[in-house]
């Protein structure tokens, strides 16, 4: 005779189906952070990394929150799950997981390509349920009813697709709480789908067991226990992970160089001051005409040769000792005596020659290294020595000379008494140079224009950039005699062109913040040129954006005074600064200077390229003329032009340079379709 069915009746321990949902939010949560991750990374092999751990992640807590789920579901006879089962319901969790995860972090997701992947990532979780439920093993037989298994699949599907636009949503960084609320919504949904599932599902003994039922509810330790450990032990050791690579990476983009792999000088400045009485000597070296190199075999070869230099220093160099990589072209060497190698020693092999690899046609370069150092003493600050450095490094080139060291005599360069002192020998003795640097009109390569920059020609140390004094005679009072200086040899020197019939018509000359706080300035800079016949309108003052910020009443007044007078203003480093464009408009401004940070990463990004031409389109319609400063390749320059740039300065053109070396024309870069040309083509 068949034995009638009859079916169990169940309750719900509401603290498991709290604790289910929990870790099904949760394990949400941090595959949400590693989704946001992903999207930041470009190697392959990171990317499957990174995916397959969140679909680690995901499916674990789906697949403990059905067990957690199951032994909330409490029935009054024993229940036990078949081992093999509970193993393919995982991976049916893993490959609904990797499905969605692998759909969001394809180049070009369509949007078919996303319904599709929803529904197989729904279908996904649907089976890792069913296959769950396979697993349970009991006296009697599971039945579902049809609603419930369509109902709980419909929600694992419309979840799924759900979860693809929280994915593609969250791929931006978002605000904690959106981030949290996308969590709840999507542990949620998993979770309903598992109780929809089970609102259908029915457990049924025949009639005759009846007598094994216990009186109170059964749970199974094993599987509660299996399910929660390992839900919350894998979302424990991927948070630590997500921790442990955060940080790295932070080190990583912080603290290392990306070409070279080196640590960077940022990493010297944290770590020095428990370095500092370690090292002997603190080297800088320059790999000269890296960005002639640059130009002639492309920025790859660059890399290429940066790379190979970073090899050769630290082959050369005992293991004790360090190199960092600085910006540009630039290393710093941290130098240790050891017993069989000591600082001298390796100073030595610093200064053999070097070759590198040139990939374009595999050829073999000589390479040129110039180093400058200072020996290091516990008492001197980090910064002060990079500074003692890259002094030496600075006479080092000026000299030609492969090292220079910076010593006891030369100690003073820094101090302020010495550079008083010397500067004002320096104006009496006539040292200060005037070098000029052409703005060429960026279509023709015509040079009409140029701008004055002063340098020290100093007895011992050779020719200073203005950067290493300007800021000193400021603070002693010297800016003014120095000035006028400039000026009178821009006179001089327009004069001798005139003679020459040379095609010079403006020079700009620079005038310092400090000059507008002078009541008698103004006079005593139009009186030389008065004095030496040149027409003002030859003569362009540039100021800078600071100066605009202290007393911008007063100093319209003065630049109206310039203005009244015939002269040229112009607004240097625009962009660099404060100002702001309204107040621009109250001043008489016929030029403004683009600043050279505008180069840094341009043409790059579509982005770069819309903040310079908003520039150039302001000047147009505020009727100024624009000078891009800092242009120094091809492709700067091509791009410039297209822009319609009026005016360009730069290495591209050429360096600062005496009167006597400057060049009045230069072969525009482009061809008639505006495309920057080749070195063949050149
Ligand atoms: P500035 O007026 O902005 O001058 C432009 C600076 O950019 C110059 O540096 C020039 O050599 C440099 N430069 C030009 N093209 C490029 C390029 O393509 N790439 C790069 N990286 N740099 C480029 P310099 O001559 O060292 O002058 C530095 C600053 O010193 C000047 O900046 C100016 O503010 C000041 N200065 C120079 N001469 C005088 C002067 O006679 N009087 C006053 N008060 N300041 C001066
Ligand atoms: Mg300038
Ligand atoms: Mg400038």
């Amino acid at each position: 005779m068949q034995d009638t069915l009859m079916v169990l009746e169940a309750s719900y321990d509401w603290r498991l189906i709290l604790l289910s949902i929990a870790i099904a939010c949760t394990g949400a949560f941090v595959a949400f952070e590693i989704n946001r991750r992903l999207t930041k990374l470009t190697e392959k092999k990171q990317i499957y990394k990174w995916i397959f751990i969140g679909s680690i992640v995901l499916a674990s807590s789906i697949w403990s929150m059905h067990f957690i789920g199951m032994s909330a579901y409490q029935l009054h006879i024993p229940m036990d799950y078949d081992s093999r089962w509970t193993v393919v319901s995982f991976f049916a969790a893993f490959a609904a997981s990797f499905t969605a995860f692998f759909v969001l972090h394809q180049k070009q997701s369509s949007i078919s390509a996303l319904l599709s992947a929803g529904l197989i990532t729904g279908a996904g979780i649907a089976a890792m349920h069913y296959t769950g439920m396979q697993a349970v093993s009991f006296a009697g037989q599971v039945t579902y009813s049809a609603e419930s298994v369509i109902g709980a699949s419909a929600i694992a599907v419309v979840g799924s697709f759900a979860a693809f636009a929280l994915f593609t949503y969250m791929k931006i960084s978002r605000p904690l709480l959106q981030r949290v609320g996308a969590s709840l919504f999507l542990g949620l949904a998993v979770s309903s789908m598992h109780y929809t599932g089970m609102e259908g599902t029915s457990f049924c003994i025949p009639e005759t067991y009846s007598l094994f039922l216990t009186p109170d509810p059964v749970v199974n330790q094993t599987s509660l226990l299996t399910a929660t450990i390992t839900g919350t032990a894998v979302i424990f050791i991927s948070v630590q992970w997500i921790l442990f690579q955060e940080k790295r990476w932070f080190h990583e983009t912080h603290y290392k160089d990306a070409i070279t792999g080196l640590h960077n000088q940022r990493f010297w400045m944290k770590q020095v001051p428990s370095w500092n009485e370690e090292f002997k000597v603190i080297i800088y070296a320059d790999i000269m005409r890296l960005r002639a190199l640059n130009q002639s075999y492309g920025f790859t070869s660059g890399d290429a040769v940066l790379k190979q230099a970073a090899e050769m220093l630290q082959n050369r160099i005992s293991p004790e000792s360090f190199v960092f990589k600085s910006e540009g072209s630039k290393f710093l060497l941290c130098l240790k005596d050891a017993d069989n190698f000591t600082a001298d020693e390796q100073l030595s092999a610093l200064q053999l020659p070097y070759e590198a690899n040139v990939f374009q046609d595999s050829q073999r370069i000589h390479l040129s290294l110039c180093f400058g150092g200072t020996a290091v003493e516990s008492s001197t600050p980090p910064e002060r020595l990079a500074a003692q450095a890259e002094i030496a490094l600075a006479h080092a080139k000026q000299q030609e000379r492969t090292l220079f060291f910076y010593e006891e005599k030369n100690h003073q360069d820094l101090s302020d008494e010495w550079m008083e002192m010397s500067l004002r020998k320096a104006l009496q003795n006539k040292e200060m140079a005037v070098y000029y640097q052409p703005q060429a009109r960026a279509y023709s390569g015509e040079v009409n224009k140029v701008e004055a920059l002063i340098r020290w020609q100093h007895p011992d140390y050779g020719m200073i950039s203005p950067g290493v004094f300007i800021d000193a005679a400021e603070r002693f009072g010297l800016i003014m005699p120095l000035t006028i200086q400039v000026v009178e040899k821009v006179c001089l020197q327009l004069k001798e062109w005139q003679k020459a019939a040379a095609p010079i018509q403006r020079v700009s000359i620079n005038l310092s913040p400090l000059h507008f706080e002078f009541v008698d300035a103004n006079r005593q800079i139009t009186e030389v040129v008065h004095r030496h016949g040149i027409p003002p309108e030859m003569i362009e003052w540039e100021l800078t954006e600071t100066s605009m910020v202290e007393n911008l009443q007063q100093m319209a007044g003065q630049l109206l005074e310039l203005e009244r007078e015939g002269f040229y203003i112009a607004l240097d480093d625009f962009g660099a600064g404060v100002s702001s464009l309204t107040r621009l408009q109250d001043l008489p401004i016929h030029t403004l200077k683009l600043d050279k940070q505008f180069m840094n990463g341009f043409p790059g990004s579509d982005k770069k390229q819309q903040v310079i031409q908003l520039m150039i389109t302001f000047a147009e319609l505020s009727r100024m003329e624009i000078v891009c400063e800092g242009v120094e390749t091809k492709e700067q320059l091509a791009s410039l032009q297209k822009m319609n740039a009026g005016f360009i300065q730069g290495y591209i053109f050429q360096q600062p340079v005496p009167a006597s070396e400057l060049v009045f024309s230069f072969a525009p870069l482009t061809n008639s379709e505006g495309n920057a040309i080749s070195d063949q083509e050149k």
